[in-house]
């Protein structure tokens, strides 16, 4: 059990990057900060599977789906001050990294409100580790310089559609399955290749982690039977994940030749 809080002593809140999914890419502040919280407010993003070896704090799920708010987000940053006022060390353990489409400044926004102390603890964001994944560089020498994170909540305008079109480099978006044939389609009225390689990665580091790979020009129909939580990833580093797969198994296949000489 917590230790209950010394009665009138303010607490805090720990805002807590939790990684895409896994336990084993919490960073050591996070399982410091998990360890010494007497309540955590989760996220169904967040590895919360694992929470209970982690900390012995009280555990609220207040866990959103896509078009299913659980909690709102204005309860949620209520039930975290209300929490702290009360003298609890609150831990607010979100998906992926805090600030990146996590609304995580509106959170830090409402305790600085409240006069509520709190500070954040990055996390391992999606828009990098789901790729890697599925073995996608988000950059990659002579191949791309550059990556741009892009949220699919919304569809994208035109102006935005052009300009992303026109950069060149690798484009990542979160939220996206239920505008990918927009940003498909949208991509391709601004002048992107057909043939441009893409991947769609689901559930990246949890059971059912799924890559379907197809290009630009048809990745509409191929992804038809993807679902949340995915990350899309758009550019040429797409191939150097497919030649990486076909080295790493060339060598193994070498391996078991060597071993089946050896035993012979
Ligand atoms: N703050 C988070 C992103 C929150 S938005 C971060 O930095 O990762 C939620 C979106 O993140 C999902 O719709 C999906 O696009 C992506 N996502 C998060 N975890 C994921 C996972 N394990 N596999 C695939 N996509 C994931």
């Amino acid at each position: 059990m917590a230790a209950e809080p010394a009665a009138g002593q303010a607490g805090h809140v720990t805002l807590v990057g939790g990684g895409p999914g896994t336990g084993e890419l919490l960073t050591v502040a996070a399982v410091k900060a998990l360890r010494d919280a007497d309540v955590v407010f989760y996220d169904r993003l967040a590895p919360y599977q694992e929470l209970a070896s982690l900390t012995s704090a009280e555990l609220v799920d207040v866990g959103k789906r896509p078009g299913h708010h659980k909690v709102s987000q204005g309860d949620i940053e209520k039930l975290m001050v209300a929490s702290a006022l009360e003298g609890n060390n609150v831990v607010r353990l979100k998906g992926g990294d805090p600030y990146v489409f996590g609304r995580g400044g509106e959170e830090v926004a409402s305790c600085v409100a409240a006069g509520v102390p709190v500070r954040v603890i990055s996390g391992v964001t999606s828009a990098v580790s789901v790729p890697a994944a599925a073995g996608i560089p988000v950059t990659h020498r002579e191949v791309s310089h550059m990556f741009t994170v892009v949220s699919g909540h919304a569809p994208l305008t035109e102006k935005e559609l052009t300009h992303l079109a026109g950069l060149g480099g690798t484009i990542v978006v979160l939220m996206g399955i239920g505008t990918l044939h927009h940003l498909a389609a949208g991509l391709r009225r601004a002048g992107m290749r057909s043939d441009m390689p893409m991947a769609v990665v689901e559930r990246g580091y949890r059971p059912g982690q799924k890559t379907t790979i197809a290009e630009l020009g048809n990745i509409a129909t191929a992804a038809a039977g993807c679902s949340n939580p995915a990350v899309l990833v758009i550019g040429e580093v797409v191939r150097v994940a497919e030649a990486n797969r076909g080295h790493a198994e060339a060598e193994a296949e070498l391996d078991r030749l060597a071993a089946s000489l050896l035993g012979s």
